[in-house]
C-alpha cells in the first residue's frame, strides 16, 4: 500500500491551512504552492517548502495544472490535495495527475466527471430510487417542448446550467410569458461561466431547506454517511451559516437521507469524502439536488459532530486503506454551527468588500474553532473569493451552540472591511432560526440592512447614556464614598447592556 510522504496543497487561504495541519500530524511533508498575491500567507509560511505559480489570477496561478503537476515531479510530491474549488471538481486534472503516477487525494476521475454534470448525475442515480425534483432529466434543445413540459410542472420553475456551481446559472420562471426569455439569458450565462449551455428544467420548490449529506467512501467499496448539515440560510444561493445536526430532522429522515446519499456514491462507485446536496420541502419530503465530489467549506461541523477528521480520511482511503469504522459506530455526539466570514458587505446587498484587514483579533474559549488564511494587517485580494474565515463552534445542545456563536461573534474583532459577522449575528439570534424554522429565503423575508443600522444606533445611544452617567458619576467621585466599590458592578451592567 503506498504510503503519503509529501503532500501538495492545490490550494490557497483557509483550506489549504487547515488540509496541512491534518497531514503535519500525520507525519507527511506539506508542499504548498502560491500566487504573487499570496506570497506571505499563512498556508505559505506553514508548509515545509513553498513555490510560487504565478500572478494573481487564478488562470495564471492556482489553476495552472499541468505547472502543479510539473512541480510535483520535482519536487518527488506523491500526492496532492485540491481542497474545495479551483481545481478540485476539474476531471482532466484528476486523470493528469493519476497518469502523473501521483496520488489524486479524491474520487476517480469518471466519477468526478458525471457527478459535475448535474444532468449526467440525474441519469446515473436514476437506477438508484433516489427521489429526484420533479423536472427534465435532458438538456432544453426544443424549446416548444420545453414550455410543455413546464407547464405540466407548473410554474414558477427553475432553469439550471447543467454544469453550475458556486450558485451561479440558476433563472427563476414565474410564469410561460418569461420563459424563453430567461432560458435564453441562462444559456449564455451558462456558456460564459462554465463553457457549457447545457439547461435544464426543475420545479421551483418555494419553501426549501438545504440538507446535504456527508459521505465517506474507501476504495474497497465500504461507503458510510457521517449525517446531515443544514445549509439553508444562503444568499445569491450561497451558504453563510452551517449546522449539524439539523433542527428538522428526525431519526427515521437522518436515515432516509443517508441511505439515499449512500446510493447516490454507489451510483458512480465513489471513494473518498463528498457531500450529497438535497432540498427538502415543508412536507420534510427530500430530492437529490447534486453531489459535490470534493471536500466541501462547511465539513468542520459534521467533524466536530462525529468526532472524525475528514482530511486524514481522505488521506488515508487515497493511500488504499480502509475505512476503520462502519455505520452502526457513528453517533451524532452535540451540537455544531458554522458562520463564514466573508469580506462582504450585508449593507450593500453583500458585495465584496476587500480592503486591508486593519484589526483582526479572533474570539477564544471553549468549544471555538476558527479555520483562517489571514493575519493582522494583510490585505484581502480581490482575485479569490471573499472568505476569510470560518468560525465553528461546537456545544452539547443547539441553543448552546448558538448562544456560544453569538458569543464568539462579539469578540471577534475585525476593522478595515465590512463582513458577514454582523448579519450572522442577526440571522442566529431571530426567532425563525432559533426556532428551527427557517428556509432558503431566510435573507429575503426577514434581512435588510437596517436591523444592523438600527443595532449600531441603538448601541451607540446606549453608550452614549452609559459615558454620561460615568462623567456624572466621575464628577462626584470626591464626594461620593463608596463610588470605587460600586463602579465595577455598575460597568458591568452597562456592558451587558450594549451587547
Ligand atoms: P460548498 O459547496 O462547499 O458549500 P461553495 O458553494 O461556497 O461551498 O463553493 C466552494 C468554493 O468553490 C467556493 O470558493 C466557490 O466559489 C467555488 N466554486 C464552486 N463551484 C464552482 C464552479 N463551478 N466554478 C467555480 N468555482 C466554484
Ligand atoms: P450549485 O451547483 O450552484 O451549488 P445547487 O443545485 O446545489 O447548485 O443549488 C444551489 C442552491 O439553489 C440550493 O442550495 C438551493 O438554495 C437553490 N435551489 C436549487 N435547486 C432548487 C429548486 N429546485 N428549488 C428551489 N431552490 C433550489
Ligand atoms: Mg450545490
Amino acid at each position: 500500500m503506498p504510503k503519503i510522504k509529501k503532500l501538495l496543497v492545490a490550494n490557497r487561504g483557509e483550506i489549504a491551512l487547515r488540509i496541512m495541519r491534518s497531514a503535519q500530524e500525520m507525519g507527511i511533508k506539506t508542499v504548498a504552492v502560491y500566487s504573487e498575491a499570496d506570497r506571505l500567507s499563512p498556508h505559505v509560511k506553514y508548509a515545509d517548502e513553498a513555490i510560487c505559480l504565478g500572478p494573481p489570477p487564478s488562470n495564471q496561478s492556482y489553476l495552472l495544472g499541468e505547472k502543479i503537476i510539473k512541480f510535483c515531479k520535482d519536487l518527488g510530491v506523491d500526492a496532492i490535495h485540491p481542497g474545495y474549488g479551483f481545481l478540485s471538481e476539474n476531471a482532466s486534472f484528476a486523470r493528469k495527475v493519476k497518469e502523473a503516477g501521483i496520488i489524486f487525494i479524491g474520487p476517480s476521475p469518471e466519477a468526478i466527471e458525471v457527478m459535475g454534470s448535474k444532468l449526467a448525475a440525474k441519469q446515473a442515480v436514476s437506477k438508484y430510487d433516489i427521489p429526484m425534483v420533479p423536472g427534465m432529466e435532458k438538456a432544453i434543445t426544443d424549446i416548444a417542448f420545453a414550455k410543455s413540459k413546464a407547464a405540466e410542472i407548473g410554474y414558477p420553475i427553475l432553469i439550471k446550467a447543467s454544469a453550475g456551481g458556486g450558485g451561479k446559472g440558476m433563472r427563476i420562471v414565474e410564469s410561460e410569458g418569461e420563459f424563453e426569455e430567461q432560458m435564453q439569458r441562462a444559456v449564455s450565462e451558462a456558456e460564459s461561466a462554465f463553457g457549457d449551455g447545457a439547461v435544464f428544467i426543475e420545479k421551483f420548490i418555494t419553501s426549501p431547506r438545504h440538507i446535504e449529506i456527508q459521505v465517506l467512501g474507501d476504495q474497497q467499496g465500504n461507503i458510510v454517511y457521517l449525517f446531515e448539515r443544514e445549509c439553508s440560510i444562503q444568499r445569491r444561493h450561497q451558504k453563510v451559516i452551517e449546522e449539524a445536526p439539523s433542527a428538522v430532522v428526525t431519526p427515521e429522515l437522518r436515515k432516509a437521507m443517508g441511505e439515499a446519499a449512500v446510493g447516490v456514491a454507489k451510483a458512480c462507485d465513489y471513494h473518498g469524502a463528498g457531500t450529497v446536496e438535497f432540498i427538502v420541502d415543508e412536507k420534510l419530503n427530500f430530492y437529490f439536488l447534486e453531489m459535490n465530489t470534493r471536500l466541501q467549506v462547511e465539513h468542520p461541523v459534521t467533524e466536530m459532530i462525529t468526532g472524525k477528521d475528514l482530511v486524514k480520511e481522505q488521506i488515508k482511503i487515497a493511500e488504499g486503506q480502509s475505512l476503520t469504522f462502519a455505520q452502526e459506530d457513528l453517533r451524532i455526539q452535540g451540537h455544531s454551527v458554522e458562520v463564514r466570514v466573508y469580506a462582504e458587505d450585508p449593507k450593500n446587498n453583500f458585495l465584496p468588500d476587500i480592503g486591508k484587514l486593519s484589526t483582526y483579533v479572533r474570539p477564544q474559549g471553549p468549544g471555538i474553532r476558527v479555520d483562517d488564511g489571514f493575519e493582522e494587517g494583510m490585505d484581502i485580494p480581490i482575485y479569490y473569493d471573499p472568505m476569510i474565515a470560518k468560525l465553528i463552534t461546537y456545544a452539547e445542545t443547539r441553543q448552546e451552540a448558538i448562544d456560544r456563536t453569538v458569543r464568539a461573534i462579539d469578540e471577534y474583532q475585525i476593522t478595515g472591511i465590512q463582513t458577514t459577522l454582523g448579519f450572522c449575528k442577526f440571522a442566529l439570534q431571530h426567532e425563525a432560526f432559533t426556532s428551527g424554522q427557517f428556509d432558503t429565503k431566510f435573507v429575503e423575508r426577514y434581512f435588510e440592512p437596517a436591523v444592523l443600522e438600527e443595532k449600531l444606533s441603538a448601541g451607540e445611544e446606549e453608550l452614549f447614556a452609559a459615558l454620561a452617567v460615568e462623567f456624572f458619576q466621575k464628577s462626584k467621585k470626591e464626594a461620593v464614598q463608596n463610588t470605587m466599590a460600586q463602579s465595577p458592578v455598575k460597568s458591568s451592567a452597562w456592558k451587558n447592556r450594549l451587547k
